[in-house]
């Protein structure tokens, strides 16, 4: 029986054919029968390869094992990487978070009319956090990522991603603990400018600072409630930071795959951080 190692090289294999046969922009439709055939052979590999035999694979032991075996479950239960397409598995059930990309477009509305939604925002920082410290897996990304459902949803099954490999330096260590550190970095100074105005030292800003640089007057946004200056302060900064990686994330899905943006998304790099010290720990203890 191949290692688990092999397993998730034939199930990548296969949605690397997948995708190259169904999503070129036809949708739902083969390029050629050939490339079909592959198709199927690889598939039915997958389903040899699973070590429980005819048993399908639940959905707790993919994410559960996750890595090796989150691929061998998808290819078994015939799902495709976006979720919408069935190779002839069972038909995919939609579940509640399948529908989470309508709560992450909302939450951009929302913030457009009365900014102190904003704050909802820190859901997105913390439960993933949370998910890998306490199970050590990135089940947030895998499972309950709205922004994730909604670059592969406008990339994928509306077709505006060129569909483009990421480029080499984008996956590389360095581009992405860098990323995430000049994140840090601008998470802080956000911080620090709440402070300020917490400290009485400047008065409140009612803008939104897109892509670090440039400052979108938001103003608008505050009314009708009264919070203290520093809330709405927190509020404004936070939701530069979301639409900022928004944008960024639109933007590489227009240029590259519809999810490259978690090539690099911080909160992906810093959950896989905690979950490969977690497994370290575990290994060593
Ligand atoms: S890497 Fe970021 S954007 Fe991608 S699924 Fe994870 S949290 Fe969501």
């Amino acid at each position: 029986m191949p290692e688990l190692a092999d397993k998730e090289t034939v199930c990548r294999l296969y949605f690397y054919f997948r995708e190259d046969v169904y999503e070129s922009g036809k949708k739902k439709e083969a390029k050629s029968k050939g490339r079909r055939c592959i198709l199927c052979c690889l598939r039915m590999l997958c389903q040899s390869l699973s070590d429980v035999g005819n048993r399908s694979i639940s959905r707790s032991e993919g994410d559960r094992r996750s890595g090796n075996m989150y691929w061998l479950w998808k290819v078994c239960k015939g799902l495709s990487c976006n979720g919408n397409f069935n190779t002839g598995g069972d038909k995919m059930k939609k579940r509640w978070y399948d529908y989470l990309w309508i709560v992450s477009l909302l939450y951009l509305i929302l913030g457009f009319f009365q900014i102190l939604f904003a704050w909802l925002g820190l859901l997105c920082f913390f439960i993933p956090l949370i998910i890998a410290v306490v199970k050590g897996n990135k089940g947030y990304c895998n499972r309950y990522c709205g922004r994730g459902q909604l670059f592969e949803m406008i990339g994928g099954r509306f077709g505006l991603s060129r569909r483009k490999d990421v480029p080499g330096w984008m996956k590389s260590k360095g581009f992405r603990y860098g990323f995430l550190i000049f994140f840090f970095v601008m998470f802080f100074q956000m911080l620090w400018n709440t402070y300020l105005v917490f400290s009485g030292a400047e008065s409140l800003r009612q803008v939104v600072t897109l892509l670090w640089i440039w400052k979108l007057p938001w103003n608008w946004a505050y009314h009708g409630v009264n919070v203290s200056p520093w809330a709405a302060q927190f509020a404004f900064g936070f939701y530069s930071v979301m639409l900022t990686s928004t944008v960024l994330g639109f933007v590489t899905m227009l240029l590259f795959k519809p999810r490259s943006w978690c090539v690099y998304c911080p909160m992906g790099t810093m959950t896989q951080l905690i979950c490969k010290g977690k497994m370290r720990i575990e290994k060593d203890g």
